[in-house]
């Protein structure tokens, strides 16, 4: 940027209420902004000169005054399953993680919300690297902009971005603006017109934010449970501590009671000898009893310096049988992508050498053990 010179507003980052405020300032029609969406979220043009229903001045203007910047790729991998994974370059250096999954009827986009994350929850890679900083919602909107025109091309077999779910690095309740604005986009019919049962929120926990968004644009919601007792669930869900069991099932219930018809999926990481238990599998039926849900095992993940292992085919098994025999629809989740490390934070950490890995493992470990002391 050239000193004295303002800061360009990147469009991407702007919802429809946003891009109207915009237009306003510069003494503009609000259906500008309806136009410029189309432009830049449905036809993935990033250069004004393009959008040719504008005149040539406002065009002149707009590249004075914004920019339309995507994020950059810094790395890509593509799966023998057709999982797709992106390193993607945000402002100020720092890097995050975009996973596409193929599936027959859909395809999953998973994005993150923040690079690293503050909750260091003890079985989660991500944990590992520390929180850097939230990402404005330009960078948020990025990755599935990113995705959207990449997965076009021939060599990806145009496949089509048909769920978004926020389950990639970062607590995304814990940036709920940038979050809002990116959401009110995937949802909006003139940019990615996702329905509502097709974006995902997943959370740790955090109460304020599940009744914050209670209201506002629908979305499904997705919360880590992990344990059904807050002596295990804080040890593996640090957040326990500030929002235990009882408040979390309470906002939950407060959420479904505020969109009739909605349900919540649980997420459960099973992780061997730790939270896979009957006892586990009959406290969760006991916790979840009449809240409308379905519950989705996730087999640990593991990752270079975690003590912990993935619970065995069996014992998933087994505990699926107890939930669903309680009548909660329990699937397991298909893992994919394994041979690019599709999971949880794993792209960024193999940025990372083995010895700055063991450190920030070892980091995370020390910060577990103050908080606990
Ligand atoms: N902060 C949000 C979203 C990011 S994590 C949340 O906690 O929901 C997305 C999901 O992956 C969460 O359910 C998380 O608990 C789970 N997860 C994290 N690390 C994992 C690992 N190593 N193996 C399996 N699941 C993991």
């Amino acid at each position: 940027m050239i000193a004295g010179q303002a800061k360009k507003t990147n469009l991407l980052g702007l919802d429809q209420a946003g891009l109207e405020r915009f237009f306003a300032d510069l003494g503009e029609k609000p259906y500008r902004a309806r136009q410029v969406l189309q432009w830049i979220h449905q036809r993935g043009v990033t250069d004004f000169a393009l959008m040719t229903d504008l005149s040539r001045k406002l065009r002149e203007r707009l590249e004075a005054v914004a920019e339309i910047v995507p994020p950059r790729v810094i790395r890509e991998q593509l799966s023998e399953d057709g999982t797709v994974k992106w390193l993607l370059s945000e402002e100020g250096g720092s890097a995050v993680e975009t996973v596409f999954i193929p599936e027959v009827s859909r395809g999953t986009l998973c994005i993150s919300s923040q690079v690293g994350c503050m909750l260091n929850c003890t079985f989660c890679s991500t944990a590992t690297q520390g929180f850097k900083r939230n990402l404005s919602a330009a960078e948020i909107v990025g990755q599935v902009w990113h995705a959207v025109n990449a997965l076009a091309d021939e060599r990806f077999g145009q496949k089509r971005v048909t769920n978004v779910v926020f389950m990639g690095m970062g607590e995304p309740m814990l940036n709920l603006p940038a979050v809002t604005a990116a959401l009110s986009l995937l949802r909006n019919d003139l940019a990615y017109g996702l329905a509502s049962r097709r974006v995902t929120i997943s959370t740790a926990g955090v109460v304020p934010g599940i009744d914050q968004l209670a209201t506002g644009d629908e979305f499904a919601l997705a919360v880590s449970l992990h344990a059904p007792d807050d002596e295990l669930r804080s040890r593996l869900v640090p957040l326990n501590r500030k929002y235990p069991v009882a408040k979390l099932m309470a906002a939950c219930k407060r959420f479904v009671d505020a969109r009739p018809r909605r349900s919540i999926t649980f997420e459960y990481t099973m992780i061997a000898g730790v939270n896979d238990g009957r006892a586990q599998a009959k406290g969760l039926v006991r916790l979840l009893n009449g809240l409308p849900c379905k519950i989705n095992l996730i087999p640990f993940n593991p990752f270079p310096g975690t003590p912990f292992e993935p619970s065995d085919p069996e014992t998933i098994y087994e505990f699926q049988k107890i939930t669903r025999a309680s009548g909660i629809i329990t699937t397991v989740r298909k893992t994919r992508g394994e041979d690019i490390d599709a999971a949880c934070g794993q792209l960024v950490g193999k940025l990372l050498s083995p010895s700055e890995r063991r450190l920030l493992v070892q980091q995370q470990l020390a910060r577990q053990a103050l908080e606990a002391a």
